[in-house]
């Protein structure tokens, strides 16, 4: 530290500005009235004076005294302050209430305390003792100032107020002294006017012999019967030269005193840490409000509960302003969050914020008694998660929606072309939703919560097994008609070609086909369903749905080749390859001896014999007879009633007996034409 210009040093390492004072520095505010009211604008006249966020980097000095001796004038000496002073032409009492004034240059705040004549003009004593209380509560050093030539004066005002002094702080910090040190406080006596006739030592040594004859007349509480006032106090003398006949003396001395509160470094520095109050300074305030009413209203003034009251007041104030700013900070991505973003790195955002409300936290309320800041700090955390609880939520919700669309996009690029394993896509798609969602819910965790993120991955991997499900029901659905469309394919030739001979073994003919067809489908179908890890039961599923479509595709084909047209013409042919060509082949030319009659009752009676074997399937071999399974209920074909029995018959007996009467006019035909043809090989 150097010394400033003037002298003055700034009070804690040059944290205070000395001679360039911010514009609020200098102002004075009357912090008691005179009508006793506490005043609402300390905290803000705090603030101003560049005081508020010291923590306990500052100190508070009172003063006490005889009216019109000269106090105002001392402080504002000492400490640069601006208190009124009273006009010599005027001689009136200027001080009421108590003001306050910022140290130039220094943390300190100054009490002016209105002069104590009270006793001597016979008005009550109230003010006297509110006006103790409320020094003692707060100030570390008290200044006693007195006339040089009241010293010795037993019954004088001083004394009273001395003793009204150790009264009041018997009552305050009586019980805390065994404690230690807290509580302790330096009185500090000013003499005024020393001639020098006397010196200081003497002086002194009256004071003191005065103080503990008031201290031992003091009634004091029995477990406090054998304190002593060095129990509670320090005491400090000094002694100033007439303001007037020696003002340059005045002036130095003054000076010299002035150091004594600015030097730490001095062995009489005199705002000794043991004399701290200990209230932060953005709480003195408050707490001095407090201790007025509790004052005014005379309440027994326990300071211990005064702090604690303090401290839930200042904590919540401060957990407030953290969380305001936290609040703004969390808000910026709400938005976002419910509009069903993803919200990249949320979880380093939301630690970044939480850190800062708490570290602001921290920084304020953690000088405030120490189970009130702890228990604030609970409560704050609390609020804290639950505010961003949402967005962890919000933020899980998002992923799955994401990572399952994710998923279904990875499912469709996997099954791009025919080479590829159902499973093998399904498996790694899977993989990586889960791995993306569980990496952004890690990342969104904040520690020291009872969040979690298991439940919601769950119902992703439900969604995801249902679009995977879906998805193989679909690729089963297209196999299973792609193989269908094959079988169709293949029996197509094979079934005409046996249709048209109508062979007495027909069925067998195309019930074979079908066999052999079918089971060629099936084993398709097995090998395939195989990549698509289809359950048992959907495979069993898919192989009836199979058969049956299978079966009603050869129905579709049997009905085709015996549709009226297509089956009269087949009997037609029929008949026309027995009647119009002979054994050979050869086409027959009628003469009249030819057993026309016999041959065209032949041709006509083996042609009808079809109808019957059309008209029903019906092998020979009855171990081909075909039966469809019962089948579960399944998804791949609308199975309405289906009565299998009722496919086996092509023609009912009504259309039977249609078909033969219509085939016999065809043969009819071919009969007339016949013989008409021998008629004219004979005419000729
Ligand atoms: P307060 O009422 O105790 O605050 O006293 P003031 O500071 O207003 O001063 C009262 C009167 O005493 C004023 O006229 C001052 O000029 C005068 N005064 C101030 N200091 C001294 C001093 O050291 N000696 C003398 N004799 N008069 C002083
Ligand atoms: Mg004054």
């Amino acid at each position: 530290d150097t010394p400033q210009a003037n002298g003055i040093r700034p009070a804690v390492n040059g944290h205070f500005p000395s001679n360039s004072e911010s514009s609020g520095s200098s102002e004075r505010i009357q912090v008691i009235n005179d009508e006793k009211n506490f005043t609402q604008d300390l905290t803000a006249q705090i603030q101003r004076w560049g005081l508020r966020d010291v923590g306990f980097n500052y100190n508070i000095v009172a003063v006490f005294g005889s009216q019109s001796t000269g106090k105002s004038t001392l402080l504002n000496r000492l400490f640069g302050t601006t208190f009124d002073v009273m006009d010599e032409s005027k001689r009136q009492q200027t001080t009421k209430g108590i003001w306050m004034c910022r140290g130039k240059g220094m943390g300190v705040m100054v009490m002016d305390v209105e002069g104590t004549d009270g006793r001597e003009r016979g008005e009550d004593q109230d003010f006297e003792r509110k006006s103790a209380l409320f020094s003692l509560a707060s100030s570390e050093v008290l200044i006693i100032n007195l006339w040089e030539h009241q010293v010795g004066l037993y019954q004088g005002a001083n004394m009273g107020l001395l003793k009204t002094v150790f009264e009041v702080n018997l009552g305050l910090f009586g019980k805390k002294a065994q404690e230690g040190t807290s509580g302790r406080t330096l009185l500090l006596f000013v003499i005024r006017d020393h001639i020098g006739v006397t010196p200081l030592a003497n002086l002194q040594a009256t004071l003191t012999a005065d103080l503990t004859k008031i201290w031992e007349s003091l009634a004091k509480p029995q477990e406090l019967q054998d304190r002593q006032l060095s129990d509670y106090f320090d005491l400090a003398f000094t002694a100033l030269p007439h303001k007037i006949l020696a003002a340059d003396q005045f002036e130095s001395e003054i000076q010299q005193l002035r150091r004594r509160f600015v030097d730490k470094e001095r062995d009489d520095y005199l705002f000794k840490s043991a004399y701290h109050k200990r209230i932060p300074a953005d709480g003195v305030a408050f707490y001095m409000e407090n201790i007025w009413e509790q004052v005014q209203t005379n309440k027994d003034l326990d300071l211990p509960t005064q702090q604690e009251l303090l401290a839930q007041f200042r904590c919540d104030e401060i957990s407030s302003a953290a969380q305001a700013e936290f609040n703004e900070q969390s808000k910026s991505q709400r938005r976002p969050i419910e509009a069903g973003r993803v919200v990249e790195g949320l979880g380093g955002l939301m630690r970044n914020w939480k850190t800062q409300a708490l570290t602001r936290y921290d920084r304020d309320a953690s000088r405030y008694h120490q189970g009130v800041y702890k228990r604030k700090r609970a409560d704050l955390l609390a609020v804290l998660d639950s505010t961003l609880s949402p967005l962890f939520l919000g933020q899980l919700k998002n992923m799955h929606k994401l990572c399952l669309v994710a998923f279904k996009k990875e499912m469709l690029d996997g099954m791009r072309g025919d080479e590829y394993n159902f499973a093998d896509v399904v498996g790694k798609a899977r993989d990586k939703c889960e791995t993306r969602f569980t990496e952004g819910a890690k990342e969104a965790l904040l520690e020291d919560t009872d969040w979690t993120w298991e439940d919601e991955l769950e119902l992703l991997r439900e969604e995801v097994n249902n679009v995977a499900d879906q998805c193989r029901k679909d690729e089963t659905k297209k196999m299973v008609n792609l193989i269908e469309r094959n079988f169709k394919r293949q029996i197509s030739e094979p079934v005409d070609l046996s249709l048209n001979k109508a062979s007495p073994d027909m069925w067998d003919k195309v019930l074979s086909t079908f066999r052999s067809t079918l089971d060629k489908a099936e084993s398709t179908y097995l090998v395939k369903a195989k990549s698509f890890n289809c359950t048992d039961e959907e495979n069993t599923t898919a192989i009836a749905s199979l058969r049956k479509r299978a079966w009603l595709a050869l129905r579709a084909k049997i009905d085709e080749q015996t549709a009226d047209t297509v089956i009269l013409g087949k009997l037609r042919a029929h008949f026309e390859e027995r009647f119009r060509y002979d054994d050979h082949g050869v086409p027959r030319v009628w003469r009249p001896e030819d057993d026309i009659d016999g041959a065209f009752k032949k041709a006509k009676d083996q042609t009808l014999d079809l109808i019957p074997r059309y008209s029903k399937i019906a092998p020979l071999d009855s171990s081909l007879e075909y039966t469809l399974p019962s089948e579960p209920s399944d998804s791949l074909s609308s199975s309405e009633d289906f009565d299998f029995p009722a496919t086996l018959i092509i023609f009912s007996e009504t259309k039977s007996l249609d078909l033969v009467s219509r085939f016999r006019r065809d043969a009819d035909a071919y009969y007339v034409e016949a013989k008409r043809s021998t008629v004219s090989s004979i005419a000729q």
